[in-house]
């Protein structure tokens, strides 16, 4: 069972896609199917150029604004950066961190990704740091070594007073874009190590607050069985989340019919 103080959490990873107008359209597709009520928190996550366009649609709505990445410091010579406090000022309330196709292409080490959460943190902004595994990796039975070194270097330095506001998105890097996510025993036994780790550095207490989300071909056939997992607190969606309709059923966690429009 998920202790009340673990509220559900789903966001949407827009990824590259989308101008500021197009985001403006789908982000109004999105409030016009999401229910006007939810017992979770709902965000969407567009790119940088979108976030001042989109965020004041959301005013008033249940759904937050969250990016996709920030700086580590907060200003100076940093040539295309985008720093925490820019982010706060526009509205942002979550920032991914360390996400696979970081870690990929621009070579985002967990140094940087630590950070990045500690910039997260002066900013006043909830970080969400992500994790997981390649299929390299989890062939070679590494899965779970390689998850517990990204978590534990990632959150270096972090304040255990700061633990509270953490979030953390298991995605294993074969699940994403894939079509292919995680069964559900896999998400299980890796939330409950990622739940063990963080009790382990920053004690029980703390850890109970850490929600933890599962990313990796989420959809509405999926999300039912995803979220029945024990300590799955939530999921980070990438391409369906480009897909109204199919998101607001999802952030509503149901089957087709679930969601009031
Ligand atoms: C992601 O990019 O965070 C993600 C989970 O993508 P997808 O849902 O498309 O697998």
């Amino acid at each position: 069972m998920r202790p009340p103080i673990r509220r559900p959490l789903v966001i949407g990873n827009w990824k590259m896609h989308t101008t500021a107008r197009t985001a403006k359209h789908l982000a109004r597709e999105i409030l016009a199917h999401v229910p006007a009520r939810l017992d979770r928190e709902v965000a969407i996550a567009p790119p940088f150029t979108a976030l001042a366009a989109v965020g004041p649609l959301l005013d008033g709505s249940p759904v937050r604004l969250a990016a996709q990445d920030l700086f580590w410091e907060d200003e100076g010579p940093f040539t295309g950066e985008i720093s925490g406090p820019m982010l706060k000022e526009t509205g942002v309330e979550y920032v991914l961190l360390g996400h696979s196709e970081r870690r990929i292409y621009l070579g985002e080490s967990d140094l940087i990704v630590s950070r990045k959460v500690q910039a997260a943190m002066r900013a006043g902004l909830l970080p969400v740091v992500c994790v997981g595994e390649d299929q390299v990796e989890r062939d070679a039975g590494r899965a779970q070594q390689v998850v517990r070194e990204q978590l534990l270097k990632s959150l270096e330095g972090l304040p255990d007073a700061e633990v509270d506001r953490l979030c953390i998105a298991y995605e294993p890097v074969w699940a994403i874009g894939t079509g292919r996510s995680a069964s559900a025993a896999d998400a299980t036994e890796m939330h409950a190590l990622i739940r063990l780790e963080i009790e382990a550095r920053f004690g029980a207490d703390r850890s109970e607050r850490v929600r933890i989300l599962y990313g990796g071909s989420v959809t509405e056939r999926n999300i039912d069985a995803l979220m029945a997992c024990a300590e799955v607190d939530g999921v980070l969606v990438g391409g369906a989340s480009l897909r109204a309709l199919e998101f607001a059923r999802i952030a509503g966690f149901g089957a087709p019919g679930r969601v009031d429009s």
